[in-house]
């Protein structure tokens, strides 16, 4: 586990800022989910076995529940209710939080960029049907691409391998860094990316340039999961009386990684550098040492 001292968390206020202001423009509502989360809700979408990372704990009568990595399930379970009775045209929902996020590392290493606990910005978004989710993704996509030019980092987006959150559609994004541990093929000429996990060809197909490699942090997340896990946990509107669940998207960013991450790429043995819309302070006055007269 990590603290954050008092400069590294003004680095990321400043940051959170950035990623408050990108999701407001997109019409994105700000909440808070609890860290606790009942165990039972991730056997309904079959999660529980298949993550191993899980921080598991029970309360005094023996109530089983995890520490929340990702919360497709409980932002779910809420909207269960709620999605019958909001009207129609409060679609696309758009719900995040920032907050903070546990995983069980077999291998917890550098810091931030492979901690027990991080902070991370959840986005969900809730579209009456796919065609909308689509137009969903691809405005969140476009915040993305604002945030991210705004920290003054350049990443690389790439088509991502879905995992373990699933989903049809799915772009990863990264920052080209020598202590990474994925990989992404890269085409210099269209900039047409794709993790390497997921690669199956040698050559860019728009261009026919052959990829290069770069060893690279994965810093965020898109998923357009569809029904994935509205029809498990029951996230319905009623459209002409039929019970229709919602197409769903979730979109991931792991602010205290994207704070690791720019450490690495940007400092040098002797200097810690920040970018300058994140560093901590922009002026520091130094005065002249007191001069005393004898
Ligand atoms: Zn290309």
């Amino acid at each position: 586990m990590y603290a954050m001292l008092p400069l590294g968390l003004r680095v990321l206020n400043k940051l959170t800022a950035i990623v408050d202001t990108e999701m407001e423009r997109i019409g994105a509502q700000k909440l808070l989910l609890p860290a606790l989360v009942p165990i039972h809700l991730w056997e309904e979408t079959n999660r529980l076995n298949n993550i191993t990372e899980l921080f598991k704990i029970k309360d005094r009568s023996q109530k089983d529940y995890i520490l929340g990595p990702t919360y497709e399930e409980t932002i779910c379970f809420m909207l269960s209710e709620a999605a019958k009775t909001i009207s129609i045209n409060v679609l696309p929902l758009k719900l995040y939080q920032i907050s903070n996020k546990w995983r069980d590392e077999i291998k917890p290493r550098h810091g931030f960029l492979k901690s027990r606990e991080f902070i991370m910005k959840d986005l969900y978004t809730f579209d009456i049907n796919l065609i909308s989710a689509q137009d969903t993704y691809a405005s969140v996509c476009e915040a993305y691409t604002k945030i991210f030019n705004k920290i003054g980092i350049k990443s690389i987006k790439a088509i991502g391998n879905p995992g373990l959150i699933g989903g049809s559609v799915t772009h990863e994004y990264h920052y080209a860094c020598n202590i990474g541990e994925d990989i992404v093929c890269v085409c210099s000429s269209c900039q047409h990316a794709i993790n390497k996990s997921m690669c199956k060809e040698t050559h860019c197909p728009y261009c026919k340039n052959a990829f290069h490699e770069e060893q690279t942090i994965e810093v965020g997340h898109a998923f357009l999961l569809d029904t994935k896990y509205t029809i498990p946990l029951n996230v319905t509107k009623q459209i002409n009386n039929i019970s229709t669940p919602l197409a769903m998207g979730c979109f991931g960013l792991g602010l205290t990684r994207i704070f690791t991450a720019i450490s690495e790429i940007l400092s040098t043995d002797k200097e810690l550098r920040w970018p300058k819309n994140l560093a901590p302070y922009t002026v520091c006055v130094i005065p002249p040492k007191v001069i005393y007269f004898v």
